[in-house]
């Protein structure tokens, strides 16, 4: 499943491709993802439209037009988006194509469909903040996610800080295996209850998340070419992991053996002597 830093580098892929651009026509192949695709409201409100910008927020991917419509695009498991002549025969699970005036059609492809596209306008898309993201959290790279605001939301509370970090109300878009390269990176246990960890802990954790997740936005900017002519399985980049997936082995600050266990239905990896 694309996580935040895929989703990242697959919008500073497609958005050199699409600003400045209109949209000329858009087509579809009539099957349902994990919502009906809003093919009317589409080309009611984009099509002859100017994208005036590409951004991420969580895991979506928005493109603004210069009306001020919002097409919003999550990419569920295995969603995908790339440019190809529209000559070039539709694959098997392209969904939609966005033909745009320089020829190139923005092509999305979902073998398992449980992507969605969602249209914004109007009170919607300008106010996106308290419609459609108003249960999410703060961006991890945002100064609104700071030591302060996670003491307040952890006052009192027992929960793991494992599964307080993969809450998108709390942050947004931190998902399993970063939140267990993360904790390892800051030594704190993923059992850890949220309420006893310090200012000063919780400003290390901040910092080893944006670590984390710029890593692996580097990584994948440079293992991803141009985003043209080219089909992609999105996926997560091999990046090197410290801890995710190495139960058993021994860990790489301690050498004592890495463990798993099961944190909120979810894999957890940690070495049980560095991580407190
Ligand atoms: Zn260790």
């Amino acid at each position: 499943m694309p996580e935040l830093p895929e989703v990242e580098v697959i919008c500073r892929g497609i958005r050199p491709h699409l600003l400045g651009r209109s949209i000329e026509k858009i087509s579809h192949n009539g099957k349902m993802l994990r919502l009906p695709v809003p093919v009317d409201a589409m080309r009611l409100h984009l099509v002859g439209r100017e994208i005036v910008e590409v951004k991420r927020r969580a895991k979506y991917l928005q493109i603004i037009a210069d009306n001020g419509t919002i097409l919003i695009i999550h990419l569920g498991m295995t969603g995908n988006l790339s440019f190809f002549g529209p000559d070039t025969p539709p694959a098997r699970h392209d969904h939609v194509h966005l033909l745009l005036d320089n020829d190139l059609e923005l092509r999305y492809n979902d073998t398992r469909r449980f992507g969605s596209l969602h249209i914004l306008t109007g009170h919607e898309a300008e106010d996106i903040e308290t419609t459609f993201f108003s249960t999410t959290g703060p961006e991890p790279f945002s100064t609104a996610f700071s030591p302060e605001y996670l003491v307040n939301l952890a006052r009192g509370r027992v929960m793991p800080v494992k599964s307080f970090l993969m809450t998108n109300q709390i942050v947004a878009g931190v998902g399993n295996i970063y939140a267990n390269e993360s904790l390892f990176q800051a030594a704190i246990s993923p059992q850890r209850p949220i309420s006893t960890i310090s200012r000063t802990s919780w400003q290390h954790l901040i910092t080893c998340i944006r670590q984390i997740l710029s890593q692996a936005i580097e990584c994948g900017g440079s293992t991803i070419s141009d985003f043209v002519n080219v089909s992609k399985e999105s996926g997560y980049f091999q990046m090197n992991f410290q801890v995710y997936g190495r139960k058993g082995q021994p860990c790489k600050r301690c050498i004592a053996e890495i463990n798993k266990s099961q944190i909120g239905g979810r894999a957890s990896y940690y070495c049980p002597k560095c991580q407190k």
